[in-house]
């Protein structure tokens, strides 16, 4: 490698990848670190709003696709009971393997060091990052892109981080778990679960037909602190395939899921920028974060490339172009309002959960799709929370007004809200 190069990117998952393709389509010399090569298979799957991926003219990276979406909100039982509603847009899986191969193939030219980096020294001119094996790599500006965990990246201490967790089986049936040709977003239906389960944080299935006979059926938490603990999400799985007559016959894969959705955003001052979940880019409401890498990677590559034409700009300048570019004031001030949002949910039981899903997902389908895309310009977004409002059955607004103090709600007041 060079003495020094321009960007050196830290880590090699998504946003790793996505940055690192953006910066050297635009001429930037720029490395990268990783623990594994490059090009190892990703453990998670990714799932994605089809619309989200044809406006960046990439839904040809999608594995699967379902148009029959809905999802249940109803407290089952009944058909009666079920209100299940129909999203009416596409959904997909992305092809892991493509998606890798379409950033790597905009990559070409980088060098991949791989390694772990373990100390990031930022001068205001250089960073300096020292890996495990005592590799020095040395650059004008280093991108933290290494997930959430990241020790590398200041962040605010605002109490205890919630997480989604999730526990998921790839597998076949003794008969389909959901209808044929169908994806689930959320099951919050709870006639499975006992009357003291039922007063424990709420919990839904998220499940799609991969054809073949095979299907993913993946019970989730939407947020909660601590994250709820699997063998919990193992034994409600269990039991809400039990009541339908479903009997898991083949395990493939089993997918054990827990990032954060409340992460605080990063101390915005600091000499080495993040990308992706460092960056606390974890959309709060949802918990997805590619389509918003594939939205927001190229305006920071061209605001870096940009900055970077400057010769005299080091770490501690570039850093500051970086964190404005990728968190202007509209992005952040949309990220408080979800995570207070995401609070205010995190207080809810079960019924109110349902009942709030079932209202925001009645409002016009441009507003909850813009809503959990984090593509509704900061006004909107507003009007659409406040249309939310006026929808809410009054328990509702109170909840999403005042709370739930811990009186009421003792289940769920270790949120971090
Ligand atoms: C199981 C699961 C399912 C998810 N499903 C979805 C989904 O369907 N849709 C969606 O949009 N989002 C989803 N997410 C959320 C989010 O998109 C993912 O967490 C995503 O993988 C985050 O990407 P990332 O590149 O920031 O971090 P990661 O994917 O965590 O990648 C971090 C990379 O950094 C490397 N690294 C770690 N430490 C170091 C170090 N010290 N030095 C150098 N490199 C290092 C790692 O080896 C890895 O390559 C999911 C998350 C999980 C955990």
């Amino acid at each position: 490698m060079a003495d020094r190069v321009d960007v050196l990117v830290l880590g090699g998952g998504p946003a790793a990848l996505c940055i690192t393709s953006e910066l050297n389509q635009r001429g930037v010399t720029v490395a990268g670190v990783a623990p594994d090569p490059v090009d190892a298979p990703w453990p998670n799957t990714y799932g994605i709003w089809a619309n989200e991926l044809k406006a960046v003219g990439l839904d040809h990276l999608l594995e699967h696709r379902w148009s029959d979406t809905v999802s249940y909100f109803g407290a089952g039982g009944s058909t009666a009971q079920d209100h299940s509603q129909v999203h009416g847009i596409d959904y997909g899986l992305f092809d892991r393997a493509a998606l890798q191969r379409y950033w790597l193939g905009r990559a070409e030219g980088v060098s991949w060091h791989q390694g772990r980096a373990e100390r990031v020294q930022a001068g205001s001119a250089i960073t300096t990052v020292t890996c495990a094996s005592g590799e020095t790599l040395r650059a004008r500006l280093v991108i933290d892109a290494s997930g959430s965990r990241t020790p590398h990246i200041r962040r605010p201490d605002q109490g205890p981080v919630a997480g989604q967790a999730a526990y998921g089986v790839v597998g076949r049936f003794s008969k389909a778990p959901i209808e044929a040709g169908r994806f689930v977003l959320m099951d919050y239906r709870c006639d499975h679960l006992s009357a003291a389960q039922r007063q424990e944080p709420p919990t839904f299935l998220y499940a799609m037909d991969l054809g073949d006979g095979l299907f993913f059926v993946e019970e989730t938490s939407l947020a909660f602190a601590p994250g709820v603990p699997y063998d919990v999400l193992k034994q409600r799985l269990q039991q809400r395939l039990a009541l339908r007559g479903v009997q898991i016959t083949e395990v493939i894969h089993e997918e054990f899921c827990l990032f954060p959705m409340n992460l605080p955003l990063p101390d915005r001052s600091q000499s080495v920028l993040a990308f992706g979940g460092a960056a606390s880019m974890v959309h709060p409401a949802s918990g997805y974060m590619v389509g918003a890498l594939l939205r927001r990677g190229p305006d920071l590559a061209q605001a870096l490339a940009v900055a970077l034409a400057n010769p005299a700009l080091g770490s501690e300048a570039l850093a500051r172009r970086g964190w404005q570019a990728l968190w202007p004031t509209e992005l952040v001030l949309r990220h408080q309002l979800y995570q207070f949002g995401l609070g205010r949910l995190m207080g809810f039981n079960e019924a109110l959960l349902r009942t709030h899903f079932a209202t925001f997902f009645s409002l016009p389908q441009e507003e909850w799709f813009g809503f959990l895309t984090n593509t509704l310009p900061l006004p909107r977004l507003m009007a659409v929370m406040l249309r939310l409002f006026a929808l809410s059955p009054w328990e509702l607004r109170r909840g999403l007004v005042l709370g739930f103090p811990s009186a009421q709600s003792p289940m769920f007041t270790q949120s971090a809200g």
